[in-house]
């Protein structure tokens, strides 16, 4: 993966502010066409997901997406859509947490 025309990261590293992270180069989608990563509807978003399932850097590709919100296309296997209810999973999760705690 380049990180001035990413193919997963559609985003440079620089545009988001953000140092290289070594975990780009192994990117299974670095050679991939970048429109795969950017399908029209959240159904056509298979292909891409194939990539990214045999992908070694998909957790660290999440969590970079999760945290920067890039906004569209599949990033660690998951489309904006997926990584949004992701988010707020996680973070109902977390106030549960913290409730309980308090309650405690
Ligand atoms: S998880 Fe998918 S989008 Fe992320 S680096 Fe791997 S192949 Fe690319």
């Amino acid at each position: 993966m380049r990180l001035n025309n990413l193919a997963m990261p559609r985003l440079s590293a620089s545009s988001l502010n953000l140092a290289p992270t070594d975990w780009f180069d192994d990117a299974a989608c670095k050679d991939a066409d970048t429109d795969v990563f950017f399908p029209v509807s959240e159904s056509q978003a298979d292909a891409a997901k194939a990539i990214c399932a045999v992908c070694p850097v998909r957790e660290e590709c999440l969590e970079y997406a999760l945290e920067v919100r890039p906004g569209d296309g599949v990033w660690g296997g998951l489309t904006a859509t997926e990584r949004h209810r992701l988010i707020r999973r996680r973070q109902k999760a977390a106030r549960k947490a913290r409730e309980s705690r308090s309650a405690a």
